[in-house]
């Protein structure tokens, strides 16, 4: 099973480009035997450009994606925000009291 360690994912043999590399990132993975018989390519070449981009649907509903380190500083900056926001609402509704 292929492991692509700059995205910490397993991918399926399938996915792995011809190459040898990760289709996400390019990073060189081990491509195990999915393209064991690379004389194929030449005699029955596929439609490239649609397939992959459904095989990387197909594996990440297999293998969801980690949530990326922005989203996270994201959600926690909101929730910072959030909460600053709710002090001075508190503070807004003491004030009219
Ligand atoms: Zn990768």
């Amino acid at each position: 099973m292929p492991w692509c360690t700059r995205c910490d994912r397993f991918l399926s043999p399938s996915t792995v480009t011809p190459t040898g590399e990760c289709p996400r990132c390019g990073a060189t993975v081990d491509p195990g035997h999915a393209h064991a018989a690379p004389p194929r390519a030449d005699e029955a070449p596929p439609p490239i450009a649609a397939a992959p981009d459904d095989e990387i649907t197909a594996s990440d509903e297999e293998t969801p994606l980690p949530i990326p380190w922005h989203f996270k500083l994201l959600v926690g900056a909101l929730a910072l925000y959030l909460g600053w926001r709710a002090v001075q609402g508190v503070e807004w509704l003491a004030r009219l009291l």
